[in-house]
């Protein structure tokens, strides 16, 4: 049986604002497969970003942590004091925030920025023993260790800077690495590259790895299982393979038929017509119900549940009863 390294448990994740409360996150299971690639798969809003620094306990303010419990090794994260939170972050997870080439110090060298982040997690660490590492990890990442340990970033290119920050996120050894848009604003060839590095670093460093994406297409190369998220929800989770080929949930299906490809005509992809639900109401119906082609009567008086469409295939829709039969 499948080994969870996390454990998300009823989450939900509020922005109470001026003009009402924005639900962000909604009462959401999720688990991450210990030595496994998973892909958390959703547009802008969808949620995905505020669940993954919920899995870190590090949601920027004023959002807070409504009820719900995250699992790391069995022991729930939000109950960690300060010591255990602290070893948690970085050396057990750690993470490459969304645009995190852009948060690269401008005025410091690289090195300065690594022993600075080394530091920050453990005074003890030598500058030596922290260049030492940096070098092997930029190696790794396919990097010239001298001449990026010695830059300004303005010096890199953003697929060097992404790498840099990759080899930022394994400093301090984590198990688990969470990467929020890891090959957004690079070119497709940079973005192909990326996914290479972070395939080898997964294998040959052992890594289980999360990544959040709102391209479905970008990530088929290197996820082994697929998390879809929409207005704050987990609508269907499967393996890879299935949800290339048999996605169930409605939304999922229009976001495949929507992602460009190389090989398709792009006269053939569809855009999903309408728009996401308003998030400053809590749903108590389906929240794809006003964009879904196939919504019936019991879609707007019955939420659906994410429950199994087959024993590793997660799907909530009325449309697919538990024997995964389509009704
Ligand atoms: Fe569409 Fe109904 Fe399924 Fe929602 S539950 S996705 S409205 S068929």
């Amino acid at each position: 049986m499948a080994e969870n390294i996390i454990e998300v448990r009823n989450l939900s994740v509020e922005f109470p604002l001026s003009n009402g409360t924005v639900h962000a996150v909604n009462n959401v299971d999720f688990d991450v497969e210990k030595g496994k690639i998973t892909a958390l798969v959703g547009e802008s809003g969808s949620g995905k970003s505020t669940m993954a620094m919920a899995m870190l306990n590090v949601v920027s303010s004023p959002g807070i942590i409504k009820e719900g419990s995250i699992y790391y090794k069995g022991q729930d994260i939000l109950k960690y004091d300060k010591t255990e939170s602290i070893k948690y972050k970085w050396k057990e997870v750690s993470m490459v925030f969304q645009a995190a080439q852009n948060a690269l110090n401008p005025v410091m060298l690289i090195k300065e920025q690594i022993i600075e982040t080394a530091k920050a997690h453990d005074a003890r660490l030598k500058e030596s023993h922290i260049i030492k590492k940096a070098s092997e990890l930029l190696d790794f990442v396919r990097l010239d260790p001298k001449r990026v340990l010695d830059s300004y970033p303005h010096e890199l290119s953003g697929g060097m800077k992404q790498r840099v920050m990759i080899a930022f996120s394994l400093l301090l050894d984590p198990k688990l690495v969470i990467l929020d848009e890891p090959t957004t604003a690079l070119d497709v060839i940079t973005q192909d590259y990326i996914f290479d590095i972070l395939i080898k670093v997964h294998k040959e460093m052992g890594i289980t790895m999360l990544l959040l994406t709102h391209d479905i297409g970008v990530v088929a190369k290197a996820a082994d299982k697929i998390g879809v998220m929409y207005a704050g929800e987990v609508v269907e989770v499967g393996d890879v393979y299935k949800m290339f080929k048999e996605a169930t949930h409605p939304y999922t299906v229009n976001l495949m038929n929507a992602a460009p490809s190389l090989i398709d005509d792009l006269k053939d992809k569809k855009p999903i017509i309408g728009l996401t639900p308003n998030l400053l109401i809590k749903p108590t119906i389906c929240s794809f119900y006003e964009r879904c082609d196939n919504a019936m009567d019991i879609c707007k008086s019955k939420k659906p549940e994410l429950s199994n469409a087959e024993s590793d295939h997660l799907v909530a829709c009325h449309l697919c009863n538990k024997a995964g039969v389509m009704k």
